[in-house]
């Protein structure tokens, strides 16, 4: 009996398991059972962010919003290695990771994701809290917790970004400490929620005023100390005493390095149609890393996670392709709509034909989400529990 060739080949590995890169190990396993498939994650949860308001609130529980990588891999013939990879060499098809690991690849997916960006600006690094991921979740409590033990309506929370996190997140600590603080959300441009559909941009509006959330907009942050930032706006320069202050105004590509090393566009890695490095087409990179290289803006995909699992389901076939030595196809973004938490028990949501806000949104909301958890099992599981919970 002769070894079909993919039997032979090295492994295709994955760097990154968010969601584009755990979407494209799970959907090339689920149909190709060779060659062996690594993914090369240091986390050991998997966290489904735009569910990471509800288990700052409590609404939902960790094993929900964040399972371990043990418990979506099992049984699924992936490899995973816990580690960071610090560098790729692209000629010869090897990467290297912190703990000094050298792997060799066939096929190779970058998916590493984004992480907040200071721009450099004082004190930001030091004294804002973040909101990103599960390890953010300890400090912002802590922080949350001091609140509530001084009298109500004597603290102040300042929150860097009206992007959507920075809106999502000043509706819900509002809900969480039932007025307790006063909040401040800071934007730079003119409006908030810039990238949004404009139903969900006054839903939004809406949410804020309904709790009295003040809305700073074309104001910079200039520097960030333990109790005070100092901000410019319309009205000149400003300084306000905070009791904590959450920085979800930026963020920038985490990319490996490279040699030989690839121009970046945008601070991303260019890559063709087929989401494949032009000179390396036995690469792949996906989701917040990569923009499509051409200057035509509106052919770049959007920077979240329902286009990463797009990509990532996208890939899975195009490993497939590149082993059959097929011509890769096109990847095509399908706009499934956008989904707002917008505090406790309320949402806003446009997309496939609908627009709806208010507490059936939000269900709908949570439950689109529940049911995408990677693996289906597991997805299945995290609605149960939502739908029998009061
Ligand atoms: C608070 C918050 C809420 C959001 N809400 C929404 C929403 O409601 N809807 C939406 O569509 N999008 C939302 N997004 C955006 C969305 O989460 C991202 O666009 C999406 O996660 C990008 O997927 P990715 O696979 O590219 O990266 P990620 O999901 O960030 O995954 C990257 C992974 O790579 C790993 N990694 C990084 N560097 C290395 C390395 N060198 N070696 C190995 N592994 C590495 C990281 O640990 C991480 O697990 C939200 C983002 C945040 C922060």
């Amino acid at each position: 009996m002769t070894t079909p060739a993919s039997d032979q080949l090295a492994p295709i590995v994955v760097i990154g398991g968010g969601f584009a890169g755990l979407s494209t190990a799970l959907a090339f396993r689920h149909v190709h059972p060779r060659p062996p498939v690594v993914l090369i994650e240091p986390r050991e949860r998997f966290v489904f962010v735009p569910l990471l308001y509800e288990l700052l609130s409590g609404e939902l529980q960790g094993w929900e919003v964040a399972p371990t990588y043990a418990s979506l891999l099992q049984g699924r013939g992936i490899s995973h290695v816990q580690d960071h990879v610090k560098s790729i060499d692209l000629k010869a098809r090897t990467l290297q990771t912190a703990s000094a690991q050298t792997l060799n690849y066939s096929q190779l997916v970058i998916a590493t994701g984004a992480q907040p960006a200071d721009f450099g600006i004082q004190g930001v690094h030091e004294h804002a809290l973040r909101f990103h991921t599960l390890s953010d979740l300890a400090p912002l409590r802590q922080c949350l917790q001091q609140v509530t033990l001084r009298p109500s309506g004597s603290s102040t929370l300042v929150i860097a970004g009206a992007g959507a996190t920075g809106v999502e997140l000043a509706c819900k600590l509002f809900d969480m400490l039932d007025g307790a603080a006063a909040i401040q959300l800071v934007e730079l441009g003119e409006q908030i929620l810039p990238r949004s559909r404009a139903f969900n941009r006054e839903q939004a509006q809406r949410a804020l005023e309904k709790r009295g959330i003040t809305v700073r907009l074309n104001t910079r942050v200039d520097a960030v100390s333990p109790t005070s930032v100092n901000l410019h706006g319309p009205e000149g320069a400003v300084t306000l005493a905070h009791d904590g202050l959450i920085w979800t105004a930026g963020s920038r590509p985490k990319i490996p390095d490279l040699s030989p090393a690839v121009t970046l566009q945008g601070g991303r890695l260019p890559v063709t149609s087929a989401l494949r490095l032009e000179s390396h087409p036995e690469v792949m990179v996906l989701g917040d890393i990569a923009i499509h290289a051409s200057h035509d803006e509106a052919s770049h995909w959007p920077l979240s996670a329902q286009a990463a699992i797009q990509q990532g389901q996208f890939a899975a076939k195009g490993l497939q392709a590149h082993l059959n030595g097929g011509d890769p196809e096109p990847f095509i973004f399908r706009d499934l709509g956008e989904m707002l938490s917008l505090g406790i028990g309320d949402a806003s949501l446009t997309g496939l034909g609908i627009t709806l806000a208010g507490p059936l949104a939000f269900k709908l909301r949570r439950l689109t989400y529940l049911t995408r958890l990677p693996g289906l099992s597991l997805g299945l599981k995290a609605a149960g529990a939502w739908l029998v919970s009061p």
